[in-house]
């Protein structure tokens, strides 16, 4: 009989119950009872969905991220937070986010660094290291939880982040090695899993996703050390990957001395035999068959087709499970009533995904044809919803593919180089040394968001919206011209989210209510779910821009997410390669750059914010990531004469990774974040010789500081080392939608009046 169990459920409830409450607990509006109670509430509620499992999660629940909570199970909290006063609560909101409540005595502190987890759009709280690091056993929040659940009748299998993870995630903070810190650290597991069986644990789920990544021998070898210190037979322990293949840790992974290994399955099998043939057998074998990672029903029958065989080859020792926590996909399709009810058939999430494993345990343990009549309906409805995707009209449309198929390297080519053509932009733009601009938004106040509800809500007619977003745009353009910004924004004020609003113009994308994801914290984000060819029915931004543009003398730039940032930011189809829908998404982005370009915008910025985090796991296939993803830009932004201005614009990256695919994209100008670098992110830029303008960051925009004008000057000074003044644009480090006006302005003024002091000097 193969077992079925799950590696972690969301946990920010099925209708963000967990948002709210944390959100009310920080502002002082409740206090910690009420959000121990929202928190055990929602625990309950995820048991009782997962109750017919053998094996359910416990402490995959968390108050903020899965990682923090294991550096307080640790005991390793930041020396800065120790001598505050307050709960053992206070204390973890102030890592996680630099204070706890807002009436709790809080100095506040230097929250720590974030950075997503793997290749998901998840953040967890980077652990903080130094030489000197100790680790003391802090196992409550896990007993108590395991004790919770086993009260609730649950067959209750901890989570916890394995002991190499673990010190892969952290960062050093004094330049030392983390993996030296393992012996230290391991008694402190060892203590925790004897405390975990003494509290009835059977099973420990360890997870080590880092399995999945390039590891030098080092790491292997500490790999060993590390298992055979932990070597036990209370608890059982089960070693967890996901994200992708074991590649050359895959006998590595096998041999490790625990009692069983868990395989990310679901989307490439190919792995699977050689798996068989290395695992000792007396070894389980937890195979993850469903998608953790997709809003995308599961084939079954496809399913089962290469499982029917393993299974029969491990029979005991073959559990079924997602291939990672179902973390990253939205709670209940359920409460999806909106959603068009055929694009609905086609979707799982985490709860459908738990429906469709037992199926399919069910199918393997008694034979597809043992299945009762309500079991055979199940499968015949799944086939019949798969079938229906594939012969949609709707997922597939014949002129897009064949746009597809045509595209030349041509269509990525600009006219002339850069080099030519900055000097008719030049002539066009006529700009300044030193010219200032902003990354796109301006604050989006609460009436702005009023009025965007009440026009989605039916309440407000097209034409009253209009008037007030051009109202509010042109409030926009009147204050940057007080403030002397060179090239102005129109200030994005119709937009909710910079993928969403494209997605919701474009043809082959679907929008859940509910369907939020957990990004980090109480942030959720409701990703648009990509399921067909992508086409622009009519242009998105034009009279936005044109509206702007004609208010004012000064270039405006038209404003664009770029394709390979919608694509990263979306649900993607599992029924295309990655690169076709980039291609598609680059296709309907260029007809909208030339229709700028032909309503007289100069200037055209195309965002690509997250280009750098759709980097694989795995060195090996980023070259091939950045080469379709470059190319996607291309086609994108170089439709354009040669007096047209091309921005672009990332957020705080490792730009060192991605320097060469930036230069390649070839774009006349591009904005980054760099101000918390003290302009150390140039670098990159210096060393490759970086040919074309780059506008570095001044300031923070995630802080409500002001800064001064000197700080700025001296920030483009240390530009102006790496870069030749020429060359350079001063900006801030993002958009400004999340700041308020009275921040917005004075930080402005102190920019323009730094950019006029430099230019000055020059
Ligand atoms: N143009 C967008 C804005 O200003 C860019 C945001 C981003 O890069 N995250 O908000
Ligand atoms: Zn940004």
């Amino acid at each position: 009989m193969a077992q079925q169990h799950n590696l972690g459920f969301p946990r920010i409830g099925d209708q963000r119950q967990l948002k709210f409450a944390l959100e009310n607990f920080w502002q002082g509006q409740s206090d910690e009872a009420a959000l121990q109670s929202t928190a055990q509430q929602i625990r309950q509620h995820n048991w009782q969905l997962q109750q017919h499992l053998q094996q359910v999660p416990v402490g995959d629940f968390s108050f903020y991220d899965q990682v923090l909570d294991m550096s307080v199970t640790l005991g390793n909290l930041p020396a800065r937070v120790a001598q505050l006063n307050g709960t053992e609560l206070d204390n973890y909101f102030r890592i996680a986010r630099g204070r706890s409540a807002a009436d709790s005595h809080c100095g506040c502190v230097a929250a720590a660094e974030m950075t997503k987890w793997f290749d998901t759009n998840y953040h967890y709280i980077v652990p903080e290291v130094t030489a000197d690091s100790q680790f003391e056993l802090n196992p409550q929040r896990l007993l108590q939880q395991l004790k919770q659940a086993r009260r609730q009748g649950i067959s209750a299998k901890p989570v916890i982040i394995g002991p190499l993870t673990y010190l892969a995630l952290a960062k050093s903070k004094d330049g030392s090695e983390p993996l030296n810190l393992l012996p230290r650290l391991l008694p402190v597991y060892s203590q925790l899993l004897e405390q975990l069986a003494d509290g009835g644990a059977e099973w420990v789920q360890v997870d080590e996703p880092i399995l999945v990544t390039d590891l030098d021998s080092q790491w292997k070898n500490a790999f060993e050390q590390a298992y055979h210190t932990l070597k036990s037979n209370r608890p059982q322990l089960l070693l967890t990957t996901y994200f992708g293949k074991l590649e050359d840790n895959l006998q590595l992974a096998c041999n490790l001395p625990v009692a069983g290994l868990h395989l990310d399955v679901a989307s490439d099998q190919s792995e699977l035999n050689k798996v068989l043939d290395w695992l000792p057998v007396h070894k389980v074998l937890s195979l993850g068959v469903i998608n953790g990672r997709n809003i995308w029903k599961a084939d079954i029958h496809a399913i089962l087709d290469w499982l029917e065989p393993v299974a029969e080859r491990l029979a005991e020792r073959l559990w079924l499970a997602p291939s990672c926590s179902l973390l990253h996909v939205p709670v209940d399709l359920d409460s999806e009533v909106a959603l068009d009810s055929e694009i609905r058939n086609w979707l799982a999430f985490a709860k459908q995904k738990l429906q469709e494993l037992d199926l399919i345990c069910q199918a393997i343990n008694l034979g597809r044809d043992g299945l009762d009549a309500s079991q055979q309906a199940q499968l015949a409805a799944n086939r019949a919803a798969l079938q229906s995707r594939r012969a949609s009209p709707r997922v597939t449309n014949p002129a897009v593919q064949q746009a597809v198929a045509a595209i030349t390297p041509q269509l990525g080519q600009r006219q002339s180089a850069y080099a030519q053509r900055v000097l008719q932009q030049q002539q066009t733009l006529t700009l300044p040394l030193y010219p200032t601009t902003t990354i796109g938004s301006f604050p989006q106040t609460s009436e702005i968001r009023q009025f965007r509800r009440r026009f989605r809500q039916g309440e407000l007619s097209a034409a009253a919206y209009q008037s007030y977003m051009q109202q509010e745009i042109e409030f926009c353009i009147r204050e940057q011209e007080a403030l002397g910004l060179d090239v102005l924004v129109h200030g994005e004020p119709e937009r909710n989210d910079m993928v969403e609003y494209f997605g919701e113009q474009l043809d082959g994308y679907a929008f859940s209510r509910f369907g939020w994801v957990q990004s980090y914290g109480s942030r959720c984000v409701k990703p648009p779910i990509l399921f067909g060819d992508i086409s622009r029915p009519q242009p998105m931004t034009v009279g936005w821009a044109q509206y702007a543009q004609s208010l004012t003398a000064k270039p405006v730039k038209g404003m664009l997410t770029g394709p390979v940032t919608i694509l990263n930011w979306s649900f993607v189809r599992d029924d295309q390669p990655l690169q076709t829908s980039c291609e598609q998404l680059a296709l309907a982005i260029r007809e909208e750059v030339q229709d700028l370009e032909a309503a007289g915008i100069q200037i055209i910025q195309i965002d690509e914010a997250a280009l750098r985090e759709g980097l694989p796991l795995r060195r090996s296939e980023w070259q091939t990531y950045l080469d379709w993803a470059v190319n996607s830009f291309r086609i994108c932004a170089n439709g354009v004469s040669d007096r047209t201005q091309i921005h672009t614009h990332m957020c705080y990256s490792e730009f060192n990774d991605i320097i060469r695919a930036i230069a390649a994209m070839d774009a006349d100008v591009i904005t980054i974040e760099t101000s918390r670098s003290d302009m150390e992110l140039l670098q990159a830029f210096e060393d490759f010789e970086y040919p074309n303008e780059i506008g570095p960051g001044v300031y923070d925009i995630h802080s409500p500081n002001i800064p001064g004008q000197q700080q700025i000057v001296t920030l483009m000074e240390k530009a102006a080392r790496r870069i030749p003044a020429q060359r350079l644009w001063v900006n801030p480090d993002c958009g400004l939608k999340t700041r308020q006006w009275p921040e917005v302005t004075p930080a402005l003024q102190a920019m323009v009046a730094a950019a006029r002091q430099l230019r000055q000097q020059a």
